[in-house]
């Protein structure tokens, strides 16, 4: 489905990823753990297509990605600043519904199925000024679903808010994913978020970033934040993960 192969991207004579290959299949969960600084965001806008490489290459179901493609929706960490004050919640979510030229009816249907699935479906007259950051981010997470993208790249979503928020949105995704078949995409730099929510896990180095390692999830898809993170083998994954990200920080940069 997302195919990034032998990523580089230099800025001028900054260095930030050296080489990535990443490759998710049609409906995976996938999360992407580095650092700060380790060049997520650069990699998440390469693959997106807003950011072309300085080498290597990505594909989006065998088409070369160059331009953000129509079948592709981008939810930042900066959910604020995504969303147009001077909209509603509703049109928020309709807006690159009515870009992509799709029906009155139909819109109508998605943006309701949207809310519904966040939990807003009370909200959507509401102005995103009138609503806390939690909620913000789920509008902007309900337009990335009722656009029906087959990938979905996601960029620290969840980085500004509370934890107990943090949760909540936490097991949304998981609840979206399910329903929707959505191929996910999921960088953060918390180390518990990647393995809660993923069905596999890619830790990323240090800048210049290259993957540290790669490894399936073994727990149960049904998660739970009391039961899978008392589980022991999430504790032994996350010390796993942690480990690599310490041992990924002790790499000697080649000159
Ligand atoms: P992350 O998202 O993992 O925190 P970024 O992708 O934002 O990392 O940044 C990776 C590296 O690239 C950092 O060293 C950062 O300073 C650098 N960088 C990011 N954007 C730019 C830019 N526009 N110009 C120059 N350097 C940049
Ligand atoms: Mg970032």
């Amino acid at each position: 489905m997302l195919e990034i192969s032998g990523l580089r991207k230099a800025y001028g004579p900054v260095e930030a990823i050296r080489d990535v290959s990443v490759s998710l299949t049609d409906g995976e969960l996938v999360c992407l753990v580095g650092p700060s600084g380790c060049g997520k965001t650069t990699l998440l806008k390469c693959a997106a297509g807003l950011l072309s490489p300085t080498g290597g290459t990505v594909t989006l179901g065998g088409e070369p990605v160059t331009t953000p493609p129509a079948d592709l929706a981008v939810v930042f960490q900066e959910y604020g600043r995504s969303l147009f004050p001077w909209l509603t919640v509703r049109r928020n979510v309709e807006l690159p519904l009515r870009e992509k030229k799709v029906a009155r009816g139909e819109r109508a249907r998605l943006v309701d199925e949207a809310l519904t699935a966040v939990g807003l479906a009370d909200r959507g007259d509401a102005y995103p000024w009138q609503l806390s950051g939690g909620m913000q981010q789920r509008v902007a997470i309900a337009r990335a679903v009722a656009y029906q993208p087959t990938v979905l790249l996601m960029d620290e979503p969840f980085a500004a808010v509370d934890a107990q928020t943090r949760a909540d949105l936490e097991d949304l995704i998981r609840s979206i994913w399910q329903k929707f078949g959505v191929t996910i995409l999921f960088v953060t730099h918390d180390i518990d978020e990647a393995v809660y929510l993923g069905e596999r896990v890619i830790v990323l180095s240090g800048s210049p970033t290259v993957v540290q390692e790669t490894f399936t999830v073994d727990l149960p898809p049904e998660r739970d934040q009391l039961t899978t993170r008392s589980d022991p083998r999430f504790t032994e994954l996350r010390s796993h993960v942690y480990a690599q990200i310490q041992a990924a920080k002790q790499r000697v940069p080649a000159p």
